[in-house]
């Protein structure tokens, strides 16, 4: 059997977490928990949490600390988080959400932290060309479509460029993540889990930079898997 894996990506948007965060939790057989992509079903599938999340995310503003603790609380209660651990891609995304989540983990903590490092000027451009599947988030840009008029080659589903896309949500994200996100980068390397890894050039020489350190650091030691003790 793989062993499990607790991972977690930080990055600027548009640094190719989901791309990557897709690839590990395929390469290691862990859920990938993407906070962003369970809102975006939530307003999809027009639920209560829809409702209460649609404004903040149209306007790039983060969405409240309790509505999002409350959702991935209960994503990571379920079966394959509990027995294989989990990449999460979007979470935390400030101290006072890692702070909880060091809590909930507790004693065990992540494996390891990756940030994901990519210049402003190269995540402009990539997000303006961004195009995603509505219906299973995978990522397009309009340099790689898809293989068939702008449906999902893995599901099928209609692809289209994100809502919060736009000129003024995308400033507003990128300012907030260097305000409330980035001060994670020294949390979590005072705590001895960070590592920095480039995120620039081809995807799939990304993706084996990623899987050369999570390797060493299971190789190192420390125990693997799920959460619950
Ligand atoms: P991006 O990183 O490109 O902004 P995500 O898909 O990660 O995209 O998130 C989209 C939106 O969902 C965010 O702008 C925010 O409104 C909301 N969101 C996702 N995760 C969180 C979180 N951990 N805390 C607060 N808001 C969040
Ligand atoms: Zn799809």
């Amino acid at each position: 059997m793989v062993p499990g894996s607790r991972l977690i990506l930080l990055g600027k948007q548009g640094a190719g977490k989901g791309t990557q965060c897709t690839r590990l939790s395929r390469h290691y057989v862990v859920p990938h928990i993407s906070t962003g992509d369970m809102f975006r079903a939530a307003i999809k599938s027009r639920s209560e949490l829809g409702n209460r999340v649609k404004q903040y995310i149209g306007g790039g503003e983060l969405i409240p600390y309790e509505i999002v603790m409350e959702a991935v609380v209960e994503r990571l209660d379920q079966d394959d988080t509990k027995a294989r651990g989990f990449v999460l891609d979007g979470f935390p995304r400030t101290v006072h959400q890692a702070e909880t989540l060091a809590d909930i983990l507790d004693p065990v903590p992540v494996d390891l932290v990756i940030d994901l490092e990519v210049p402003t000027q190269v995540v402009l451009k990539r997000l303006a060309a961004r195009r995603v599947c509505t219906d299973c988030g995978a990522n397009y840009s309009t340099d790689v479509p898809p293989k068939f008029d702008w449906t999902c080659d893995n599901c099928g589903g209609e692809v289209i460029q994100r809502d919060d896309d736009t000129q003024a949500a995308i400033q507003r994200r990128l300012d907030l993540y260097e305000r409330r996100t980035a001060p994670l980068i020294a949390w979590y390397q005072e705590r001895d889990r960070l590592v920095k890894i480039s995120g620039r050039g081809d995807p799939d020489k990304v993706t084996d930079r990623l899987i050369e350190v999570i390797d060493k650091r299971r190789a190192a030691g420390g125990r693997h898997g799920g959460y619950r003790r």
